[in-house]
């Protein structure tokens, strides 16, 4: 581990709570201390004892366009001379909506928040509203942030109450929530039927992406969508990684199944706090001042973090034709762009691991993918976990000593960004080469 972070992290350790202010920043995960970083400029990322990593981190997703980016960076400082809150109504942020309702059909009205565990607890809240029913059906291995109903595991038996995951969580709290395993059909099927009438909402990552890179099975979304119809429940995508990431519309794009309520975070703050919801007028109607859901933010739809979401956007799908102002200049083929950066990685580590005699299974969605150690199909949580994480371990600290910045945990997802140029991925191929050729040892 470089002496400087080694350091800054003895000394972090101190005044933070495991020395950092997100868990998986400790580098838990792994076998060594977290780096602390100094700069990050485009693909690459600096650590303070000076030395590049090509970053497949991203911030954990937000940063698509790659870091620093210009236009993001200038409409930052635009907006911060302007003053930096004003606890009152901004024009960025009707343009901002509007962007985000131009891109998803199922979207009329959206609301802004702070982050992406805010954008799911109200989503939940909401759906109870609308439905009048209590219990959330939630899929093992799915992250959702750390609201309290969330932070569950399942219980033993089919369709039973979850329990506290975490500790300070209310089992009376957990047990709201119902645990089924991801792309496994008939449990949502059985615990439909055995809570017949009490399901308010089923709450999904349309493409599992906080166990690994987990893509739904064929039709699994589209049954999700036709039990909640049948139930009178709401099906609540959580987009916070594949909004803007997969395509412009998500996830519900690409498979063609309309969510009642979707959450998004992550690329929309343009690597500045922003998050939100948003879904059928209806729905989104029922929240303060104009229903009787409450929820509220005094940073919510802050200036600056607007502004950063809304050059983001722009640079990713174009503003809308009779936005005035335009802060990024639409980049051709974005998503095009990503998918062929990304098969080329994935064709890359194929190989090489491949060559090496070592057994991967690459999972990979657009952008997003995962590089499983195991020979078998990895399709929910129990796949990743009969993984090899040791495998991982000396994998993640070899590809680090050849300068590429793997997410330091064999449950994230790899996140390829619009400036990732095709020399990166060749760097990052033979670093993987050298990587599972040492690690077969
Ligand atoms: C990151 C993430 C969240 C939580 O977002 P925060 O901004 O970290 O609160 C929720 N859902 C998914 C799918 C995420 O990946």
């Amino acid at each position: 581990m470089p002496r400087k972070s080694a350091q800054a992290f003895a000394e972090a350790c101190n005044y933070l709570p495991g020395g950092v202010n997100s868990p998986v920043r400790a580098f838990g995960g792994v076998d060594t201390g977290p780096l602390f970083i100094g700069h990050a400029l485009g693909s690459k990322i600096y650590d303070i004892d000076g030395n590049e990593y090509i970053d497949y981190v991203g911030s954990w997703g937000p940063m698509i366009l790659g870091h620093a980016h210009p236009a993001v960076i200038k409409a930052i400082g635009t907006a911060a001379k302007k003053g930096t809150s004003f606890g009152a109504p901004t024009l960025a942020e009707t343009a901002l909506a509007e962007k985000i309702i131009a891109a998803f059909d199922s979207i009329e009205k959206v609301r802004l928040v702070n982050s992406g565990t805010e954008a799911v607890m109200t989503a939940i809240r909401l759906a109870r509203a609308y439905t009048k029913k209590d219990l959330v059906i939630k899929m093992a291995g799915c992250y959702h942030g750390h609201s309290d109903s969330l932070l569950v595991v399942g219980g033993s038996g089919l369709a039973e109450n979850a329990t506290a995951s975490s500790a300070g969580v209310p089992d009376s709290i957990a047990g709201l929530t119902i645990v089924i395993p991801y792309n496994d059909i008939d449990a949502a099927k059985v615990a439909f039927d055995i809570r017949k009438g009490q399901i308010a909402a089923v709450l999904v990552e349309p493409v599992a992406a906080n166990m690994g890179v987990v893509p739904p099975v064929d039709g699994y979304l589209q049954t999700l969508r036709n039990l909640c119809d049948q139930n009178e429940a709401l099906l609540i995508f959580d987009e916070v990684i594949t909004g803007f990431r997969l395509a412009a519309g998500g996830a519900q794009e690409l498979f063609g199944v309309r969510a009642d309520i979707t959450c998004l975070g992550k690329i929309i703050g343009g690597g500045l706090p922003a998050a939100a919801f948003g879904g059928r007028t209806d729905i989104m109607d029922m929240l303060a001042p104009a229903g009787a859901v409450y929820q509220a933010g005094t940073l919510a739809g802050n200036p600056i973090a607007t502004a950063a979401a809304n050059a983001t956007l722009d640079i990713l799908t174009g503003s809308p034709k009779r936005s005035k102002e335009r802060l990024g200049t639409p980049e051709k083929d974005c998503y095009q762009r990503l998918e062929s950066s990304a098969a080329l990685l994935e064709a890359g580590l194929a190989n090489a691991a491949r060559d090496a005699g070592i057994a991967v299974m690459i999972n990979r969605v657009g952008s997003i993918m995962s590089c499983f150690f195991t020979d078998r199909p990895v399709r929910n949580f129990a796949d990743v976990q009969s993984t090899n994480i040791k495998q991982f371990k000396r994998f993640f600290a070899e590809m680090l000593e050849q300068g590429v910045y793997l997410a330091p945990s064999a449950y994230e997802a790899m996140f390829v960004s619009l400036a990732h140029s095709q020399y990166d991925i060749e760097k990052t191929i033979e670093a993987a080469q050298n990587s599972f050729h040492k690690i077969k040892n």
